[in-house]
């Protein structure tokens, strides 16, 4: 079989890429090479910009309600195609493909949400400010703009963005991680047939070299980046230089605390698909369970009894609840915060280290694992690990617990169990992380809300998704009138 170099888009058309350099996609189920991602050069970028920028001034001056028919109609052909792009996602991911489905019913809801921009966006005036003279914001689109995603929601996390971005009038250019090309590659597939004006929705695969050139381009004028905070402060930094706007969403740590007056049974269930959705690959999923006083023990007890049931294969399978990590690297990784948690002397209560998974045996397997006696010192209760494992550490109080919380650089989300509703109050009002949940493992917020983060898991004002998107992708531009 031979394995094709995934083609850029741009100006309405596939183009091959000259570079030379590629990286191989995998299936993570598998470990065969599925695709190669090239990685565009400059100039291919610069090419994408250009017509980017050519596209501009006729997209915007169309009106918005015609815009937003464009994105009517993608969001009808994802629907029709449905299943078969949940597929694609299931084969270069790996997620299960129940989760897939998931992740494109959020895509196409964002979709959705966008097509409200043409109200979004509607400014706001004033008469008579002064006699005789009035005032109002007019809101413009500024521009291309341009995302840079990760490897861990290759089908949705771009919709946060270039939707409400040239529903309000903008054009655009997806950057896909070069790890999961393929979803992205489908989706255009799709729009190609739909008829939006050329050059207005492009897409440049590749790395450091593509995302450099967007960031450095004078005819580029702000960046979405999905991905892990490291990276993302570079980018947001070199961002600055540049003079762009940007929103950096970064990676996480996420703490979910337990109380003593928490409804267990139910509880568990939550935090079952927090931890090992996505085989932990989110960057909401639960990160450290704080659990306080004397719910410890039946907790854990129950905790270990539900993962031992969690099933865990080839994600295309029907019914499969977790599959493969979504990369080898991304598996060496887990395992490498599992060795560091026993040298460390955290205690494994379950170790999802060599499940077998019949038929399988080159994918990228990990099983649920659990820890015990963790301290908040210790790597895994400190780190991002980005995998199906649950470190439990027992903290006397809710103090405590906020205590570790605002001691951690992150602050993506942050959940609370319990049923007391002044505790859930105390919680939302006082632990420094941008999505918070009330017995809630996984605070994903809906289209209409900004998907929000604090700390090192977010850099910038302006969020993605709702009412913010719209602000984050337009000028407001101030007319004071007086007519003689
Ligand atoms: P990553 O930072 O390795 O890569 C993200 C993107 O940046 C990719 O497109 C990659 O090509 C590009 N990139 C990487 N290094 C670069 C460099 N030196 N210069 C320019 N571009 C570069 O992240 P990842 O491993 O793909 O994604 C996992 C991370 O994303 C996790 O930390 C997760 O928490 C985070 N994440 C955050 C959110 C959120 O909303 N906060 C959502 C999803 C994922």
């Amino acid at each position: 079989m031979t394995v094709e170099v995934v083609k850029n888009y741009i100006n309405g058309k596939w183009v091959e890429s000259k570079s030379k350099e590629t990286r191989d996609v995998f299936n993570p189920a598998t470990g065969e090479v599925i695709a190669k991602t090239p990685m565009s050069t400059r100039e291919e970028t610069l090419e994408a910009i250009k017509v980017a920028n050519a596209a501009f001034d006729r997209w915007r001056s169309t009106p918005a309600l015609t815009r937003v028919r464009h994105l009517n109609r993608i969001r009808d052909a994802f629907e029709e195609n449905f299943e078969e792009l949940a597929k694609i996602l299931t084969m270069e991911q790996g997620k299960a493909i129940d989760e897939s489905r998931g992740e494109y019913r959020r895509t196409i809801e964002n979709l959705e949400c966008a097509t409200s921009v043409p109200s979004l966006q509607m400014g706001y005036n004033s008469e008579d400010i002064a006699a005789g003279i009035d005032e109002m914001v007019i809101k413009q689109p500024l521009g291309v703009f341009f995302c840079v995603a990760p490897f861990n929601f290759p089908g949705m996390v771009p919709t946060w963005f270039w939707p409400f971005a040239i529903g309000v009038g903008n054009t655009y250019i997806v950057k896909p991680s070069e790890q999961v090309p393929l979803s992205q590659v489908k989706q255009f597939e799709i729009i190609h047939e739909l008829g939006l004006p050329r050059g207005v929705l492009n897409m440049v695969h590749g790395g450091p070299e593509a995302v450099n050139t967007l960031i450095e381009s004078p005819d580029t004028v702000g960046m979405s980046f999905v991905g892990s905070s490291y990276v993302g402060k570079l980018l947001y930094k070199k961002s600055g230089e540049f003079g762009k706007r940007s929103q950096v969403q970064g990676g996480a740590k996420n703490f979910i605390t337990i109380m003593p007056d928490a409804d267990l049974e139910r509880t568990v269930a939550a935090l079952i698909t927090s931890f090992y959705g996505c085989a932990g690959q989110r960057c909401l999923a639960g990160g450290v369970l704080l659990a306080v006083g004397d719910i410890y023990e039946p907790l854990k007890k129950m905790i270990v009894e539900a993962s031992k049931k969690y099933t865990v294969g080839s994600g295309l399978e029907e019914g499969i609840q977790m599959g493969p990590l979504a990369s080898k690297k991304g598996m060496e990784n887990v395992l490498g915060f599992i060795e560091k948690g026993l040298k460390e002397g955290a205690e494994l209560l379950l170790d999802g280290r060599g499940v077998e998974v019949p038929g399988y045996p080159n994918g990228y397997f990990i099983g649920p694992t659990i820890f015990d006696n963790v301290t908040r010192e210790m790597a895994i209760a400190r780190e991002e690990i980005f995998g199906p494992v649950i470190p439990i550490i027992q903290v006397k109080d809710l103090e405590e617990a906020i205590d570790i919380i605002h001691a951690n650089p992150y602050g993506n989300a942050s959940s609370v169990f319990t049923s007391s509703g002044k505790t859930a109050r105390d919680y939302q009002y006082r632990v420094k992380a941008g999505n918070i949940g009330i017995n809630i493992g996984v605070v994903a917020p809906i289209a209409t809300f900004p998907f929000s983060g604090m700390k090192d898991s977010f850099f910038g004002d302006l969020h993605g998704q709702g009412r913010d998107a719209v602000d984050f992708f337009t000028e407001n531009k101030v007319v004071v009138t007086r007519w003689f």
